[in-house]
C-alpha cells in the first residue's frame, strides 16, 4: 500500500492566493521578519511524530529524534513535550537536547568520529546508549568508563551492506561507506567484550541511510538486525533493545511514498519475535515537510538561449541541499501572479555555479521583489546554512495554533564577526 501525498497533512497551502503556514498568512510574517526566514508548522511536526509512533504501536519502541536534522531549540522542545527522546550526532547536539529538557537516559549518542572529550562526557552524563561505530571506539568507552568507575551503556552499529537506494552522498550502509562495521565481524566483537567489565552491550544499532523511498532496504536491514540480535542473545549478551536508525523519506516531488505505516509493517513482523523494544531515529520524516524556505526575488533574466532566470536573496548558504545531493525542492511563489506559465531557473546569489534550486521548473511569472517559498525545506536545511559569501544566518519561525514567534532571530553583522580579531 502506498499513501498519496495529498493524505499527508499539508500545512503550506494557498488560501485566497496566498500562502500561508497553517492558516497564517506567510507574508505578514516576512513583513515583521524579513528574508530568508525558515517557517515551520508545529502542528506537522507533532502530526508526524504521532504517525511514527502510531504505526509502532503493536511493538514496543521508543522515538529518539534525529536532531542533526534540525536541532533548533524551540524544535526540540516541542518535541520533547510530546514525548520524543533523541538521536545525538556530537558533543554539541548532546548540549541542545539536555537544554532542551532531555535527561541523559533519552538520549542515544552516534556519530561516526567522536572525540575522547565527547564520549567522557557522554559517559559522566550516563546516556541512555553511546552507539559505537568500530571495535576500538568500544574499548576506548571502557576504559573512559572504569576510569570514571561507572558503567557505559553500549551498541555496535553495524553495516549491514545493503544499498538503500538513495543518493550516494546519503546511503551510509554499504561497506564502501565509513559507518559502522562489517555484518559478519560484528558477533565476534561482541562475544570478546560481553563481559568486561564496565561495557554493559545493551542494544545492536543499525542505519543504512536517509531519504530512503522504498520498503526493501529497510526490511532487509531490519532482518539483519535481527538475525544478528539472536545470535548474540544464544552468546549470552543481555540485549534490552534493537536500534534500526533512521532514514524513512519524504515525497519531495509530491510523488507518492512509503508512509510510517507501510514501515511499521515492513520491519515489525521480523523484530517482534525478538520480544525487545525497538528504538527508531526518524529525522527528516518528523521535521521535513513541516519547514519552508521563503526567500525574494532580487533579479530577473534572460539567457541568450531563452532561459529565463529568477535570482533569489538564498541560496545554498541559507538550503544546501541542491547543491550537494541535486535535491528536489517544491517551489511555489507565495503571491501567485495571474499569468502564463512557464520554465523558470531557480537560482541562488552565490558564486557558485551549483547555486540552483531548480532548472525549468514550470512557474507562474515572477518578478523582482516576489516571494518564493522552497518546501520541504525542515530537514537538514537551516541546521547546515553557513556564512558563505557572508550571509548572515537566516530567522527561523514557528507557527503553532494561528501564533507564529521567532525561535530563532537572524544573525547580525556583528555577531557574524565576533569571533574574528
Ligand atoms: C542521520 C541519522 C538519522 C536520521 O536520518 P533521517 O534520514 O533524517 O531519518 C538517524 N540515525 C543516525 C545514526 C543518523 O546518522
Amino acid at each position: 500500500m502506498i499513501t498519496c501525498p495529498s493524505l499527508v497533512y499539508q500545512s503550506f497551502t494557498h488560501i485566497d492566493g496566498e500562502l500561508t503556514c497553517d492558516g497564517v498568512s506567510v507574508a505578514a510574517i516576512v513583513t515583521r521578519v524579513g528574508t530568508p526566514v525558515y517557517i515551520y508548522s508545529a502542528h506537522a511536526i507533532r502530526d508526524a511524530y504521532r504517525s511514527i509512533d502510531e504505526a509502532f504501536a503493536a511493538c514496543p519502541h521508543a522515538i529518539h529524534y534525529a536532531l542533526k536534522a534540525n536541532s533548533t531549540l524551540a524544535i526540540v522542545r516541542l518535541l520533547r513535550a510530546i514525548g520524543s527522546r533523541v538521536d545525538a550526532n556530537s558533543g554539541g547536539e548532546i548540549e541542545v537536547a539536555l537544554r532542551a529538557g532531555c535527561e541523559p537516559r533519552d538520549i542515544v549518542f552516534t556519530g561516526v568520529g567522536k572525540t575522547r572529550e565527547e564520549l567522557e562526557r557522554a559517559v559522566a552524563l550516563g546516556v541512555g546508549v553511546i552507539n559505537a561505530e568500530s571495535a576500538g571506539e568500544l574499548d576506548r568507552m571502557a576504559a573512559i568508563a572504569a576510569a570514571q568507575g561507572r558503567d557505559v551503556r553500549a551498541a555496535l552499529r553495524v553495516n549491514p551492506d545493503i544499498d538503500a537506494g538513495s543518493h550516494p552522498n546519503i546511503s551510509t550502509g554499504l561497506r564502501i561507506n565509513k559507518f559502522g562495521v562489517p555484518l559478519q565481524d560484528a558477533r565476534a566483537i561482541y562475544r570478546e567484550r560481553r563481559s568486561r567489565p564496565g561495557l554493559r552491550l545493551v542494544g545492536v544499532h543499525v542505519h543504512i541511510g536517509s531519504q530512503i523511498t522504498t520498503i526493501d532496504p529497510l526490511r532487509k536491514a531490519a532482518r539483519a538486525l535481527a538475525g544478528l540480535a539472536s545470535e548474540l542473545r544464544a552468546d549470552g549478551v543481555a540485549l534490552e533493545h534493537v536500534d534500526v536508525g533512521g532514514g524513512l523519506g519524504i515525497p519531495y516531488e509530491g510523488r507518492p511514498m512509503i508512509g510510517a505505516s507501510e514501515y511499521a509493517d515492513a520491519v515489525i513482523p521480523e523484530l517482534r519475535p525478538l520480544g525487545l523494544p525497538v528504538l527508531l531515529e526518524p529525522g527528516r520524516a518528523i521535521v521535513g515537510r513541516a519547514g519552508a524556505l521563503v526567500t525574494r526575488v532580487v533579479d530577473r533574466k534572460r539567457s541568450p538561449e531563452g532561459r529565463q532566470f529568477a535570482v533569489l536573496d538564498a541560496g545554498m548558504a541559507e538550503l544546501i541541499r541542491p547543491a550537494l545531493y541535486g535535491s528536489y525542492h517544491r517551489i511555489v511563489p507565495v503571491r501567485p501572479r495571474q499569468g502564463p506559465e512557464g520554465p523558470w531557473d531557480i537560482v541562488g546569489p552565490i558564486c557558485e555555479s551549483s547555486d540552483v534550486f531548480a532548472r525549468e521548473r514550470v512557474l507562474p511569472p515572477l518578478d523582482v521583489d516576489d516571494l518564493v517559498a522552497v518546501l520541504d525545506a525542515g530537514a537538514y536545511g537551516a541546521v547546515m546554512a553557513s556564512n558563505y559569501n557572508r550571509h548572515l544566518l537566516p530567522a527561523e519561525v514557528l507557527v503553532d495554533a494561528g501564533h507564529w514567534s521567532v525561535i530563532r532571530r537572524r544573525q547580525t553583522l556583528d555577531e557574524m564577526l565576533a569571533l574574528e580579531s
